[in-house]
């Protein structure tokens, strides 16, 4: 597997970070990943938008233009065959001695690599994922994609033990969002919520261009906030990333979600959303 870091491409076993990166040290990188089907990326330009936005807010200099970084996507997609799965860019401060202040002319690392996941057709898709609720504990620039992501690993990890595939994260009784995920209700009246973006959530990419899917289905879109509560009452419910697209919820913090089965509309932006995405 070939591994990309500062321009130049290496064997994974020979992909190497110093120890005083800030991004090991501090947590002081971001990240981004983009979906591969059929050896082509998905939604690249908003994943793309949101690294430049993620690094701007930091105050961290963008590495390389936007048209050098997809080469180094599309380079590695076609080093690595990648069929299905994704391209991971992570954009660090840089490596110096430790220490909280950083220097304003430090050089930021750009590291890059591929996995194989499967993204269509999972099991998931079919038959849909069980949530967990869980406190939200991170902090509060949400709608930074830093790679700070111990709230969310413990998230993940609290969901498995309870038998769920994903945690759907609150905030004083509202749900926030997945763990890795956007978060999306059918209420009884078919409206479609999702709460709206702000620095509470991150601003899902995935969850952007379902929200065009469904205008564009004539689907009633509320962006608004909403309780546990409702979502354990919704007639429907899925999440949606750029690697699990968007994925039917058939059961929240053990309540069925309508008859516990992934619902018709949900089915529909899934279906239309995978079109899309397909002819990329
Ligand atoms: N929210 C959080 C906290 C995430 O980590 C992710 C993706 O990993 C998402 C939402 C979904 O974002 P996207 O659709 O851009 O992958």
């Amino acid at each position: 597997r070939t591994v990309y870091i500062n321009g130049e491409f290496f064997p994974a076993s020979d992909a190497r970070i110093s120890v005083f990166d800030r991004g090991f040290l501090f947590g002081d990188s971001i990240y981004e990943v983009t979906a591969v089907i059929d050896g082509k990326m998905i939604d690249n330009d908003l994943h793309l938008g949101r690294l430049e936005r993620s690094v701007d807010q930091l105050d961290i200099p963008m590495p390389l233009s936007r048209g050098k970084i997809i080469s180094v996507q599309l380079e590695l997609i076609t080093r690595n065959k990648i069929v299905e799965g994704l391209v991971y860019l992570q954009v660090t401060r840089g490596t110096e001695d430790r220490s909280f202040d950083y220097s304003s002319a430090l050089k930021p690392n750009l590291v890059a690599f591929t996995q194989d996941k499967p993204i269509k057709g999972t099991n998931a898709h079919r038959a849909g994922v069980k949530v967990a609720i869980v406190e939200d504990a991170r902090w509060a620039r949400r709608d930074i994609k830093t790679t700070m992501l111990l709230a969310q690993v413990q998230a993940k990890r609290h969901a498995k033990a309870v038998g769920c595939d994903e945690a759907w994260m609150v905030q004083d009784g509202f749900v926030t969002e997945g763990a890795s995920s956007s978060a999306f209700i059918l209420t009884r009246r078919n409206y479609l919520v999702t709460r709206p973006n702000s620095a509470a959530i991150l601003p899902g990419c995935t969850r952007q261009a379902v929200i065009e899917v469904a205008r564009q289905l004539d689907f009633d879109i509320e962006e608004r906030l909403f309780t546990t509560e409702e979502a354990c009452a919704a007639k429907e419910a899925f999440l949606t990333s750029a690697t699990s697209l968007v994925t039917p919820v058939i059961e929240i913090a053990g309540h069925s979600i309508g008859a516990g089965q992934p619902g018709p509309v949900t089915r529909r932006i899934q279906d239309v959303y995978f079109d899309i995405a397909r002819h990329f």
